[in-house]
């Protein structure tokens, strides 16, 4: 069987995407793709691809129904250069294999975050971890600029001049601000990376992660369309209620227009089934 290759993924190899002021993410390397997860999937009954509409049929069925192993099957290399306080965020993922420069072998690059004018923002009051909608005036975005240029300049500044002093690269790099930018090899499944996307590309994640997340998602669309596309219908857009809430759903729904809005070009039958199901509205 011919080694899978997709020809979309191929080019995108080795092109890096910008990702806020100095940082990419670069897909090095994949292995595997769509076909992969059709492969996996269907090995048990020694059988192979079938029709395009069949194998994106079982693709959306596996992810819908949490049967996450054929995901597994497919493995994403990234080069990432990040600011360090999202590589903190990052290396929370452990299902990854990482390697970072090292600061202690190398002398670190004078490349520091600043966020755009427009992109300094509030502190949330009503999350403590977020940051607020509301418009920064002028005077306080261009403040805020001048601070950060300000600190990292003299932190890099003092950085060389120990570094002139023979001090130890491990030792002089550690006044350097959360905002210097790093660089790893990044290597993770397709289950896994779904896992990641779920959480970095919600509005809950940081805005710098976030910008992250869309550059690796642009990836994970290239190497595997279709299971990108049932991740976005399935995880992404969709949503998880508590058991109270589905209690309080069952109780305002309309059974015969529920039913009524379920037509075929909406939800084909083992879905529309599968929904009623959820509901406790099953067909009988
Ligand atoms: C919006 C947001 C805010 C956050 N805020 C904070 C914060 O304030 N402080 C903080 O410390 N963290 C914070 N985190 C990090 C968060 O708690 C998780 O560590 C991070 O999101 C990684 O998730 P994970 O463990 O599910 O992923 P992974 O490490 O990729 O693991 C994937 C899955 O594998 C399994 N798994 C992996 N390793 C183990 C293990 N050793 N034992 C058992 N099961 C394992 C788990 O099922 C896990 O869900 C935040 C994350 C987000 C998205």
């Amino acid at each position: 069987m011919p080694r899978i290759t997709v020809p979309a993924a191929d080019a995108l190899i080795d092109q890096p995407i910008t990702v806020l002021d100095h940082g990419f993410v670069r897909l090095v390397d994949y292995l595997g793709g769509d076909a992969r997860i059709v492969q996996a999937a269907r090995v048990s009954y020694g059988e192979g691809t079938k029709s395009v509409r069949e194998d994106s049929a079982l693709i959306d069925y596996l992810l819908r129904n949490h049967h996450t192993s054929p995901f597994e099957q497919v493995i994403l290399t990234f080069h990432l250069k990040m600011p360090i306080f999202v590589a903190r965020q990052w290396i929370r993922h452990r299902t990854a294999r990482l390697n970072e420069i090292s600061g202690r072998y190398s002398v670190m690059k004078d490349e520091f975050y600043r966020p755009r004018d427009f992109e300094v923002r509030y502190q949330s009051t009503v999350n403590r971890q977020g940051s607020a909608e509301r418009a920064v005036p002028e005077a306080t975005s261009s403040k805020v600029m001048a601070i950060l240029q300000d600190g990292q300049a003299r932190a890099y500044a003092d950085y060389e001049e120990l570094l002139s002093d023979d001090v130890a690269r491990e030792l002089a790099r550690v006044n350097l601000p959360l905002s210097l930018y790093t660089e790893m090899y990044w290597q993770i499944d397709l289950n896994n990376l779904f896992h990641f996307l779920r959480l970095r590309l919600d509005w809950h994640a940081q805005y710098e992660i976030r910008a992250y997340g869309d550059a690796i998602a642009t990836a994970v669309k290239a190497v595997c369309p279709v299971a990108y596309q049932a991740f976005e219908e399935h995880i992404l857009h969709g949503r998880s209620f508590s058991g109270t809430e589905v209690e309080v759903l069952l109780q305002a729904l309309d059974r015969d227009s529920l039913e009524a809005a379920i037509t075929e070009t909406v939800m084909r039958k083992t879905r529309r089934a599968e929904f009623l199901k959820k509901l406790d509205l099953d067909e009988g």
